[in-house]
């Protein structure tokens, strides 16, 4: 079974936290420089207000119906994640996934039947709520896709108490024909026009399409949807679509990494490829968050939980600049001492399009320079393959290279691994 674990209204809620007469007032949070509403709260969304309405246009709507407006305070947002993320990582230290800065994946083989699964469930999200005041919703399904779902049942329906479980095919069924496809994860309203052309309207509807058509419509991708749905889990965190933030994030192989050499290469290399998603979709990013931790398998050696979160002054997606910054993120808060890291992350979030960007006054850095050398390097990329041109601390020890214990050698390709005939 899997939980998803997302935060209701994250910024909105972190607001709340720090202000409680807020509880019922609608809330709206501007991007950068107060530009335009970037997030809403529940009320906020009832009153009609429109996600990226610029503030100027609104400014008079909202003081009418007494919304409460907020600048946004990324540093309180990225704290009160990370607050929010060492709960669920102590729940379920090696099945926490981060997904996004204010959601994560539960993988909870193995620590339960499903009812007891639930009853945790409802205790975690009751827990997260005491101790950090932000109020999370948990789906909880056999799939990614279909906890997502879950999850938008249980923000619905408050009867739920935090955690919406679908866990038979009964439940199953029911949810799918509510739930309108567009609504379904990795589906998306592009594909909304081509699927109702067919007729299909609920998720249900698409499931009872074979696994031949939905790949003639929507190739793989759309056949891992139509198999999640079915309950074949077969979508890993990495693949699934991001709006809010870009995750990377990787487990480490054996005992983990123990140098900040190792866990920094690691880390280079996961900026690096959030830097290029960010290019891939004419976007850039204003926070970043590093992430790593250690296994509580290894209670014979301390655990460490590293988690910080800086801002750029003007949004980028910069290799060079991500790239750095996270290195300097991880070192800030890098402990002396022995810790096996099993897995590490960078998150960039607080994203905007490309096109729109406000600059600072006093920035050091040459955009226009900058964006020439990134053009020139993602071509040579494109032409010759990824990290082709790479920035020096991404290395090529690969120490940190991903989890794979069930891969052979490589007998045929790699020096070290060429089998030995006794003598
Ligand atoms: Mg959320």
């Amino acid at each position: 079974m899997y939980a998803i674990v997302d935060c209701n209204n994250f910024y909105a809620s972190c607001e709340r936290v720090f202000n409680p007469g807020l509880r019922t007032t609608p809330i709206v949070i501007l991007s950068n420089n107060d530009g335009c509403i970037i997030a809403r709260s529940n009320e906020a969304k009832a009153l009609g207000i429109k996600m990226g309405a610029p503030f100027y246009q609104v400014e008079d709507v909202l003081e009418q119906k007494g919304v409460a407006v907020f600048s946004s305070n990324y540093n309180l947002y990225g704290d009160m994640s990370r607050r929010v993320m060492r709960l669920l990582y102590e729940f379920c230290p090696d099945g926490f996934m981060q997904y996004s800065i204010d959601e994560a994946f539960l993988d909870l083989d193995g620590m339960g039947t499903p009812e007891q699964l639930h009853q945790s469930c409802i205790q975690l999200a009751k827990k997260i709520g005491r101790s950090t005041g932000i109020p999370v919703t948990i789906g909880l399904a056999p799939t990614k896709t279909l906890a997502k779902m879950a999850s938008k049942f249980g923000k619905k329906y408050k009867a739920y108490q935090g955690c919406c479980m679908i866990d038979t095919d009964e439940k199953r069924e029911k949810a799918l024909k509510m739930f309108p496809i567009e609504d379904v994860w990795g589906v998306g309203w592009r594909n909304r026009d081509k699927l109702a052309y067919y007729g299909i309207k609920t998720a249900w509807d698409f499931t009872q399409k074979s696994e031949g058509w939905v790949r003639n419509l929507m190739h793989v991708t759309g056949v891992r949807t139509w198999k999640e749905l079915w309950g074949i889990d077969c979508v890993d965190v990495e693949e699934l679509p991001h709006k809010k933030s870009i995750c990377t994030s990787r487990s480490f192989q054996g005992e983990g990494l123990t140098s900040l050499g190792d866990v920094e290469e690691a880390v280079a290399n996961f900026a690096a490829s959030c830097a290029r998603k960010l290019v891939e979709q004419h976007t850039c990013c204003a926070s970043l968050t590093v992430f790593a931790h250690t296994s509580r398998f290894r209670t014979d050696v301390p655990s460490s939980y590293i988690y910080h979160t800086g801002t750029f002054q003007v949004p980028t997606n910069n290799l060079q600049e991500i790239v750095s910054q996270a290195v300097k993120l991880l070192r800030d808060e890098w402990k002396v001492g022995t810790y096996y890291y099993k897995k590490a992350g960078v998150i960039v979030w607080d994203i905007c399009r490309d096109n729109a960007i406000q600059t600072a006054l006093f920035d050091p850095i040459d955009r226009n320079k900058q964006a020439a050398l990134t053009k020139a390097i993602n071509e040579i990329n494109r032409k010759n393959g990824h990290n082709m041109v790479r920035v020096a601390v991404q290395g090529y020890s690969k120490n940190w290279h991903l989890k794979s214990e069930h891969l052979t050698k490589q007998y045929t390709t790699n020096i070290k691994d060429i089998i030995q005939v006794k003598s």
